[in-house]
């Protein structure tokens, strides 16, 4: 029997759990990525320019962390963790609201990474044939018994992204487009902001309630371990959505509620504002993926939050149906 051959476009953690699964399963699977590297989401940029003594660490500003409940996506935590690619960060939350501080909240044990939650997706990816930047995929169209992804021909497809863009590379009139265009994301910005040193009082992460400006400010020193003096703050919808077409706008009243949510002491010497465009969905989708036989979908939307853990269990379990299907 030929080798079955599937494309899944997107090397976030969903596409890339996808292409596992598959592989998994015998399936020649290549996976296609606009970026300039892996990881979706799950981002990390390196600090350059900013004449501090820790120029050149990097810093997450997409996902702050991850949780883990899945057994199976607790093996894949165990094995970072044993080769020191994650650590426990904190089960404890501040909050805070424009009136002042709030307390603290305690939650689920929330993990981040030494070298950034990128590092996570690159280490799964690590053998796969993935192809980053510049292949922007641009259509999906479908033939008998496949489909062609930039007139290359597979035998289904996955897309591993957010609705909107999957929309956009089916035919206006492809039933899988129906359900994508009906998703509504949010926008959101993340403020980056580096001091010479530490000038508020100790938290590692803070929901930040009640504010049209700010929701949420991790310690990424804390977060990453090794205590360098960075912020990372993300707006809420509304604020993202106004400033949009220049997120650099937005950066004073970021700054501003940062240093009151944080009781900031000092002004950071360098910042950086950077957009998500689609950021979160608002309504989850029922199940965990779709696949009709030739087009699969999966990733955050599908499944119980728009997280990391459920990014990866859609990806793992369209994965292994499509695999199925095609045997
Ligand atoms: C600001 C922010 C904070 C978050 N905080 C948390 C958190 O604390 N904890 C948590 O668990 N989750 C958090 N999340 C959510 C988490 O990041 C996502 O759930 C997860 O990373 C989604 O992975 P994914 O593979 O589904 O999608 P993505 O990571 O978005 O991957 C989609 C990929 O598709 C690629 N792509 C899109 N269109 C094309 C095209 N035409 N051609 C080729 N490639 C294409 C993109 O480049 C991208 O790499 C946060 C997200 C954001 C934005």
């Amino acid at each position: 029997m030929t080798t079955r051959r599937v494309a899944v476009v997107g090397a976030g953690i969903s596409g890339v759990a996808a292409a596992l699964a598959l592989r998994s399963h015998g399936i020649d699977v290549t996976v296609l990525d606009r970026g300039h590297r892996l990881g979706g989401r799950m981002a990390t940029r390196t600090l350059r320019g900013t004449g501090l003594p820790y120029d050149g660490r990097v810093v997450d500003i997409g996902a702050a962390y991850l949780t883990v409940s899945d057994p199976a996506f607790r093996t894949v935590v165990d094995s970072w963790a044993a080769r020191g690619l994650v650590r426990e960060w904190t089960d404890t939350f501040h909050v805070s609201s424009p009136d002042g501080p709030q307390g603290v909240v305690t939650g689920p044990m929330r993990y981040a990474a030494p070298a950034g939650l990128r590092s996570l997706v690159e280490d799964l990816a690590a053998d796969l044939p993935v192809v980053v930047n510049p292949h922007e995929v641009e259509s999906v169209d479908r033939v008998p018994d496949g489909a062609e992804v930039d007139g290359e021909r597979y035998d289904a497809v996955v897309l591993a992204m957010p609705g909107p863009q999957a929309a956009d590379l089916l035919a206006a009139d492809d039933p899988a487009a129906a359900v994508l265009n009906a998703q509504h994301w949010d926008p959101v910005l993340t403020v980056v902001a580096a001091y010479d040193e530490q000038c508020w009082h100790e938290f590692d992460a803070m929901f930040v309630n009640d504010s049209a400006v700010l929701a949420f400010v991790a310690d990424d020193g804390r977060r990453r371990g090794d205590q360098a003096p960075v912020l990372v703050a993300h707006s809420g919808a509304v604020l993202a959505a106004g400033h949009l077409d220049e997120p650099a706008s937005a950066s004073g009243a970021l700054l501003e509620a940062l240093e009151h949510a944080v009781g900031a002491t000092a002004k950071p010497t360098w910042f950086d504002v950077r957009r998500w465009s689609l950021a979160k969905p608002r309504r989850q989708e029922p199940s965990g993926f779709a696949f009709d036989g030739v087009v699969g979908l999966c990733g955050d939307v599908w499944g119980d939050g728009p997280r990391v853990e459920a990014a990866w269990r859609s990806g793992n379990e369209l994965g292994g149906v499509v695999a199925a299907r095609l045997a």
